[in-house]
């Protein structure tokens, strides 16, 4: 079990994340979303990864509307892309930055809720590569830009079921342990790396599409918006967190 803790109540003082480069996936919709208007108001250049571009778009345009830096798109299906495209990637962060102050592991895929019995074998192969592998060669690719950085925290996105297993969750859940076991071991190899810090958050219940495909019947005015918790990654990713390794954080 990995150590869990709470992040507090935070929020993000006016230019904290100031000359800080910080990579998002799945950044045009949901938690994504929020977080990278709540990064670029806080001052960090932004770079926006997802398959749909008129989301990212959008977001793009918040965050310069906002007052924001300007962001970067960057348009990867996490499904098709292939090794050469996670290097190029982390090049083209590398010639146009120098560095990688920040990456937050957010996309995920749910998949189709079934017991293990009945389980789709080619949704099990979807929902694993987008939410554990990706998250491994992304991190991999990235980590010669993350050493440039001066304080870089990594994040990975967890969830309640990637603690205890529960039934009919099939490979979302598995995807999920295996991403807090990705983090702890990462973390245990940066113990000794005092500019690279890695820690998983687990949002809890939002309001976003995912949610509401995994539980249709509940009311989504019941549940915590994506900006109501926008404020606790910043504190995550940014200086506020400064020390905190192979922690796995509860919104
Ligand atoms: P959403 O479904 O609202 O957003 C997921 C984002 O991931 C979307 O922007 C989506 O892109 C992107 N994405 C999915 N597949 C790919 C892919 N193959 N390549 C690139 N991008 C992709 O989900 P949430 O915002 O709710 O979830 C964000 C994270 O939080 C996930 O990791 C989820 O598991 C986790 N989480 C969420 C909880 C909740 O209650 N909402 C609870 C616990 C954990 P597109 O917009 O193009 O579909």
């Amino acid at each position: 079990m990995p150590t869990i803790e709470k992040i507090p109540a935070y929020e993000p003082p006016a230019g904290v994340m100031n000359d800080r480069v910080v990579l998002v996936t799945g950044a045009g919709d949901g938690i994504g979303r929020a977080v990278s208007i709540a990064l670029g108001k806080a001052g960090a250049t932004v770079i926006l990864l997802g398959r749909t571009v008129n989301k990212l778009e959008k977001v793009y345009d918040e965050i310069l509307a906002a007052g924001g830096p300007r962001p970067a798109i960057y348009p990867m299906d996490l499904e098709g892309a292939v090794w050469d495209d996670y290097l190029e990637l982390a090049d083209r962060i590398d010639a146009e930055y120098g560095r990688l102050d920040g990456l937050l592991h957010n996309a995920g895929l749910l998949g189709r809720r079934s017991p293990i019995e009945f389980y789709d074998p080619v949704e099990w192969q979807r929902v694993m590569l987008v939410n554990a592998t990706a998250p491994f060669l992304l991190t991999r690719a990235c980590l010669p830009v993350l050493r440039k950085s001066k304080d870089a925290s990594v994040v990975f996105t967890s969830s309640g079921v990637g603690r205890k297993g529960r039934a009919h969750w099939g490979a979302y859940a598995v995807s999920k342990f295996a991403t807090e076991g990705l983090m702890e071991t990462f973390a245990d190899e940066m113990e000794n790396v005092p500019n690279i810090r890695a820690n998983a958050i687990n949002p809890g219940a939002t309001r976003t599409n995912m949610r509401a495909k995994a539980y249709p019947g509940e009311d989504p005015m019941s549940l915590k918006t994506p900006e109501d918790i926008a404020g606790k990654y910043v504190w995550l990713l940014g200086p506020a967190s400064a020390g905190k390794q192979g922690i796995s954080f509860d919104v």
